[in-house]
């Protein structure tokens, strides 16, 4: 029976008796039979006790019984005496015990499970439910205990590591055979005669290896994270999971057709030899084809460790670098300690050391990864316009203030003189002061073959400019770093025409400046892939560090085991690039007859390692690109052939480039009305283009080759380093132009009519300069909400576009009234929203057209800066007034992705019309800005970098 309300007295939560003061107020009241409020002292129901605890007899409940029998055990009369007990309570009887515990006493079994007797105790008096999973005295206790308390060391020990491993189960803290202390052996005699049997000399090593790996996992007691390491290892190692079951090979569905049943089909998980390397080795077997596969567990480990490791975990993190090399050196015990392959006994104890190193190099390349270049080279890179250049931006600029890395230019200025004077003669600090240029990119790898740390004297020297006021923040003492060439193993073949190849000197050795905070993790042997320039001065700097690796670093053929593709035929737009800068007519020719050839570009020529001095050959070092030096008019668009390709960094992809939108707020980089974080600045907010590269970290799923959309800084150019955060794939269906005239005012009126003001079916809104390249946007989507519309535009052009894309009146503002066109249209309400990009000159117009509880969008500068406006203007109609900018609609990767989704189904479903104005080539920049400003244009204004 359960305890519902209907069952229950009416009692009072007060023990006050009743008053005629509680009546008196309803002289209407009738009382009823049963007085509302009474005396009791009755204890209420408990809420939750489950039916089972009345006792079938109905006189007493099994809740009653199992309250006062524990209630017995936490009382002063047992507790203080019950040493076993009060282990767990503690002296004061008021430690959390567990149910568990209670239940397991000889007179509480019958009340289980724990979470009847849980439940139960809630009613109790003396003891409260802490948890799901603990009770505790509610009182200390008043009687001192007469007994030690008897302390179980395992629960203790077990308690001490849940409370430490808060999310960890009870299952979880078992032993896993991966503890520090775990051992392999002494095995027993019986083991000893089993392992002889699993690892006989009459089976081959890969039978072996299956057995030992799959033995080794069942040992174990793996939990994810370790897990994981396991799989990927051995996966490396070229052993694949379920990729066969135990019997013979057969699958489930097989083994059950030949008669196999229940226990008989292992269905766990198995690890197999994957298909590669079993065909390579039994092909050598039975003697048709030789193997290229051999048994290298020292190799497994340095290449696990220095790239797949590197890849796929978090290697900067020292815990997950002490936990992979435990999970590997745990596995190399293992194969010692089972004899499973005593041949490679000397190479076992090899991998071994590998990992000894590697958990104490990985720490040290971590900190290398995090701090190269180093401050020195960024500033080189910083005034040189490399990769560096536009790493600092504007403060009031869309970027995202926790990605404002990079140098201020005066403070680039600093530190790159403080090197030149530390470390470079008279004539090199001459050059400096002439003005810098860089003479020559290379992208290549480089190996690390001596570290100096400063001298006494260069020592003293920077603690003297490091103690001027301002400098101490960014200047460091800096040493010599001595690399020479390394190739970089897993780089893409190279074809490049034969005017492109150069004789490269193996040993020549290259120095750069770095800080001696960052040298003294340097080690002999680690290396890098690298992109260097040179200094018109003589001075090499490396400009960026695509990847580290540490001194053990070994490339094996393993890594084509997955995630490994034979390398296509280079793609048209590669062999565009192959072009030497000197190419010519030649070159030109030469791409030719490589797209007619099928792709290959060059002449088809590949060099061998001594000869390609660059990685990436397919990528130039230099580019088309318009940038300011001073802001002005569009006289101060320089547009440049040899700017240096800009290399991707953390969560950024190389961009080639094919279209780049023309948007207002370039112009306001232009003019200074946004200041440019830096001069020479590149302008530009988006493109589409082809993935080129990948940096390192986060790339969203984006790969080479992939067509995409980014919004990105710096896009007035062939090639950009976009954040991978802000880019996205153009889905397929989506004609070339069409994204990126869609993206960045797309988004803008998408997040406006959603966010600024959620416009509903029939509302009323005014769309200023309704023809423009966000105008038509707006109108587009708030006609496809089914808001009535009303736009404004200065020509009559501009009025029959607008309400060809969906404005149901059109005012031209250029002539008509519009507060009275808009007043009658509403019957004077008023709009109640409002879109105005246009600025300075509509700000007041607006104001009066909106209507009470209204919302006054300002989203743009076209017209001037809207001067400050007094709050109190605001209550004459309760407006809203806002200024919102697309960045703060989209700053999540979730934002991004949601708006980004649903502007490419409204370009699918064909529902908005994109317009495009015109394509400019990029060296006509100012021809497009000119247009833009003077109001000439309608829809979106592209340009064309490959012109
Ligand atoms: P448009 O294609 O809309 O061009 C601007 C239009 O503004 C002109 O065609 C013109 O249309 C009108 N205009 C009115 N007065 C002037 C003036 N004095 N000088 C120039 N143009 C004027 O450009 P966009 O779509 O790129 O940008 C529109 C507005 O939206 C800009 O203010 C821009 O800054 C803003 N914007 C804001 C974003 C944000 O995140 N907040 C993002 C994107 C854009 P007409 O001749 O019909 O008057």
């Amino acid at each position: 029976m359960a305890n519902t309300a209907e069952h229950q007295p009416r009692v009072s939560t007060t023990n006050q008796p009743p008053t005629s003061s509680i009546i008196e107020p309803f002289p209407d009241f009738e009382p009823a039979d049963q007085p509302l409020v009474t005396r009791t002292t009755e204890v209420p129901p408990m809420p939750k006790v489950m039916d089972w605890a009345v006792a079938p007899t109905g006189s007493r409940s099994r809740a009653d019984e199992i309250i006062r029998q524990v209630e017995y055990y936490f009382s002063d009369e047992n507790l203080p005496h019950d040493a076993y007990l009060l282990g767990f309570a503690g002296m004061q009887g008021t430690n959390p015990v567990s149910i568990s515990l209670i239940t397991g006493f000889k007179k509480m079994k019958q009340y289980r499970p724990n979470s009847a007797v849980r439940e139960a105790l809630r009613g109790s008096t003396v003891v409260e439910v802490v948890d799901n999973k603990h009770i505790k005295r509610r009182e200390p206790l008043t009687i001192r205990p007469t007994v030690t308390p008897r302390i179980d060391i395992n629960r203790y020990k077990k308690q001490l590591q849940a409370a430490q491993q808060p999310h960890m189960t009870a299952g979880m803290l078992k032993p896993t055979g991966f503890e520090p202390y775990a051992t392999e052996g002494p095995i027993s005699p019986v083991q000893y005669e089993k392992n002889l049997e699993k690892y006989g000399p009459d089976e081959g090593i890969i039978a072996r290896m299956e057995t030992a790996v799959n033995s080794f996992s069942d040992s174990r007691k793996m939990h994810q994270h370790i897990r994981r390491v396991f799989e990927k290892f051995v996966l490396f190692g070229g052993f694949g999971t379920n990729n066969r079951m135990f019997q013979g090979g057969m699958n489930k569905k097989q083994a059950k057709a030949a008669g196999l049943a229940g226990e008989e089909v292992q269905t766990t998980e198995y690890y197999g030899i994957v298909e590669q390397v079993s065909d390579a080795f039994y092909a050598e077997e039975d003697g048709s084809k030789k193997s290229n596969w051999v048994v290298d567990f020292e190799g497994i480990a340095k290449a696990f460790l220095s790239s797949q490791f590197l890849q796929h975990f978090e290697w900067t993190e020292a815990k997950q670098v002490a936990t992979t090399c435990m999970v590997l050196r745990n596995f190399y015990n293992y194969l010692m300690a089972h004899s499973a392959c005593p041949e490679y006994h000397d190479q076992l104890l090899a991998a071994r050391a590998v990992c000894d190193a590697a958990e104490i190099e990985l720490p040290k390349l971590a900190i290398t990864d995090r701090s190269l270049p180093g401050a020195f080279n960024s500033a080189c890179s910083t005034l040189l316009g490399g990769s560096w250049a536009n790493a600092r931006r504007a403060k009031d600029s869309w970027a995202n203030d926790g990605d404002n890395l990079g140098l201020e230019r005066d403070q680039a200025d600093i530190i790159v003189k403080a090197g030149i004077a530390a470390y470079g003669s008279d004539e090199q600090s001459k050059a400096f002061n002439d003005g810098l240029s860089h003479t020559s990119t290379e992208r290549g790898g480089l190996e690390i073959v001596g570290v100096q740390l400063a001298d006494e004297k260069t020592k003293q020297f920077y603690a003297d400019l490091g103690g001027r006021e301002g400098y101490e923040a960014f200047i460091r003492c800096m040493g010599k770093l001595i690399c020479k060439r390394w190739t970089v193993p897993f780089a893409a073949p190279v074809d490049v025409p034969t005017s492109a190849k150069v004789k490269i000197d193996k040993d020549e050795t290259f120095t750069f400046l770095v800080e001696d905070e960052t040298l003294i993790f340097c080690e002999l042997g680690m290396k890098m892939a690298v992109t260097v320039i040179e200094m018109n001065n003589g001075f090499k700097f490396i400009d960026s560090i695509e990847m580290m690796f540490p001194t053990f670093y070994e490339f094996l053929p393993n890594e084509r085991i997955f995630e490994w593709k034979e390398p296509g035929p280079p793609k048209a737009w590669m062999a565009r690039q192959t072009v030497n800068k000197d190419g010519g007519e030649g070159a030109d020719a030469r791409i030719e007859q490589g797209e007619a050839n099928g792709g290959g570009g060059g002449d088809g020529e590949t060099l061998s390692d001594e000869e390609h001095a660059s990685t990436m050959a397919s990528v130039p070092s230099t580019m088309k690109g318009v940038v300011i030096n001073k802001n002005g008019g569009t006289e101060v668009l320089e547009y440049k052939t040899d700017l240096p390709v800009p290399k991707p960094g953390n969560g950024q992809l190389l961009v080639h480039n094919d279209y780049v939108g023309v948007n207002f707020i370039d112009t306001y980089f232009r003019t200074g009305l946004y200041p440019a974080p830096q001069m020479p600045y590149t302008l530009g907010r988006e493109a589409e283009g082809t993935v080129v590269q990948n940096g390192s970290g986060e790339q969203y799923g984006l790969k080479e080759g992939d067509r995409v959309l980014i919004m990105n800084e710096s896009t007035y150019a062939e090639y950009t380093a976009a954040n991978a955060v802000k880019a996205v794939k153009i889905p397929d269906g989506i004609e070339k132009k069409v994204g990126v005239a869609a993206f960045l005012q797309g988004l803008t009126a998408l997040t406006l009519i959603r966010e600024a003001h959620h416009v509903k079916k029939g509302d009323w809104v005014l769309v200023h300069a309704a023809a423009g390249g966000t105008g038509l946007w707006l109108v587009g989507l708030l006609k496809a909400v089914g808001a009535n519309v009303i736009g404004t535009a200065s020509t009559q052009e501009k009025v029959d576009l607008a309400s060809k894309a969906g404005a149901g009146h059109m005012i031209n503002y250029s002539h008509e009234d519009v507060k009275a066109k808009v007043m009658e249209l509403t019957k004077d309400a008023g709009c109640i929203a409002i879109f105005d990009g246009v600025g300075k000159s509509t700000f007041d117009l607006s104001m009066d057209c909106l209507a009470r509880k209204g919302s006054m969008v300002s989203f743009g500068n076209a017209s001037g800066a809207v001067p400050p406006v007094p709050i109190a203007r605001l209550s004459a109609k309760n407006a809203r007034l806002m200024r919102p900018t697309l960045f703060g609609y989209i700053a999540t990767r979730e934002e991004f992705e949601h708006y980004t989704n649903e502007l490419f189904g409204f370009l699918k479903d064909g529902k908005i019309d994109v317009k495009i104005h015109k394509t400019y080539p990029l060296s006509d920049a100012g021809r497009a800005h000119n247009d833009l400003e003077g109001r000439k244009t309608t829809g979106k204004l592209l340009l064309d970098p490959s012109k």
